[in-house]
């Protein structure tokens, strides 16, 4: 039998546009998935086609095998989290937990094992007297999850849980949430905007944008092999370098040094390719190995902390780098702006997508 879920081939059609275009993904046992992309890209659609708010137009869900398209909500047993978490305020941490439980006329017994569960689990039991009034941001989010969880549901749905909380706050529930999935391995899928959130989560990481998916893959594999020039400029902060420069022959030349192209038809047809370099993957000195060379001038540069990120015109259009804060040396070694400088990138680091269909070339 097929475990864990499956969307096949599925499309949503509001009037007038295709939120969701032929989307097909497999959700593993146990895997905590992250739907990313720009605001728009169908995200949240695909969140509500799971959960059973919105119905499919084409294509199939299927869960351990079976078609579950048409089924209510309800009888699913997904449990959704949404970013406005909403809290019955009349009611205790712990009437609002067994809320759900209540309302399905679930016996009573059963009621404290589960919540001294999950209480346990999200470190709620100092609070289970208390109003949502009288919690913190974090306290009403994790009461939230409490509820979502005691139900013990085949999978989590959340939209953007973090993004009503300020910077430490989502710090914390982003840790709690990754804990729990330690913890508890259901199958979750997570939507957000915010690729560092997706990176720092996922198991796997799906990227959409315009109802397409993208790619779909370890957040290693996506930062190291992106498969199109969108996922390669979407994942990955400072963002990539990414220039569309003229090619012949299979051959591209960046500064009078040629780089071959891989030996397929559609790369030696190419009159066009984008090279893409990562801001970290450039440096001011000489790198190990094989590698380019661009002349640039430093215009300006941030400090971020443990380093800066410069930027610099060349030739080939204006780039970014990143450069150590090497404070206990000679601070002279840093360019300034205005300064000439030459950056080296290893031919290993180097990207390069079609000019004719943004796709990876390798
Ligand atoms: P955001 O990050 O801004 O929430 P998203 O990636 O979640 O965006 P969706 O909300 O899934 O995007 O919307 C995808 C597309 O479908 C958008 O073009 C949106 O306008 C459209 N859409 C979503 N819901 C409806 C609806 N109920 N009726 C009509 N169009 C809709």
């Amino acid at each position: 039998m097929m475990s864990g879920i499956r969307l096949e081939n599925i499309t949503k059609q509001f009037e007038g546009s295709t939120a969701v275009n032929h989307l097909s993904l497999e959700i593993a046992d146990g895997e905590f998935l992250v739907l990313v992309g720009p605001s728009g890209c169908g995200k949240s659609t695909l969140l509500r086609l799971l959960a059973g708010l919105e119905e499919v137009s084409d294509g199939r869900i299927m869960l351990d095998g079976n078609d579950i398209s048409g089924l209510p909500p309800r009888e699913r047993n997904f449990s959704m989290i949404f970013q406005n978490y909403a809290l019955f305020p009349h009611m205790t941490v712990e009437q609002n937990i067994t809320f759900g439980m209540r309302m399905r006329n679930e016996p009573k017994d059963q009621h404290k094992a589960r919540v001294d569960r999950v209480a346990g689990l999200l470190q709620l039991e100092p609070l289970l007297k208390r109003k949502p009034g009288k919690l913190s941001g974090g306290q009403r989010q994790r009461v939230a999850m409490a509820r979502a969880i005691v139900r013990d549901p085949k999978l989590f749905l959340m939209d953007e849980p973090l993004s009503n909380l300020d910077a430490r706050l989502r710090t914390e529930v982003r840790d709690g949430i990754m804990q729990l999935h330690q913890q508890l391995k259901t199958s979750t899928v997570y939507v957000t905007h915010d690729q560092m959130e997706a990176m720092t989560m996922a198991d796997r990481i799906a990227v959409l944008d315009k109802g397409h998916l993208q790619q779909i893959g370890a957040p290693e594999a996506l930062y190291a092999h992106p498969a199109n020039l969108f996922v390669a400029g979407f994942i990955g902060t400072p963002s990539m370098n990414l220039f569309l420069l003229p090619c012949a022959a299979g051959v591209l030349t960046v500064e009078n040094q040629p780089v071959r192209l891989p030996q397929t038809d559609h790369a030696q047809a190419l009159t066009e390719v984008y090279l893409g370099i990562r801001p970290e993957h450039l440096s001011d000195r000489p790198v190990d190995g094989e590698s380019l060379q661009l002349q640039a001038t430093l215009t300006y540069r941030e400090l971020l902390g443990a380093e800066y990120l410069c930027h610099a015109d060349t030739a080939l259009g204006k780039i970014r780098y990143v450069r150590k804060n090497q404070l206990r040396e000679n601070v002279g070694e840093i360019p300034q702006p205005g300064d000439r400088i030459t950056l080296h990138f290893s031919l290993h680091d180097l990207h390069l997508f079609s000019g004719q269909n943004q796709q990876n070339l390798h």
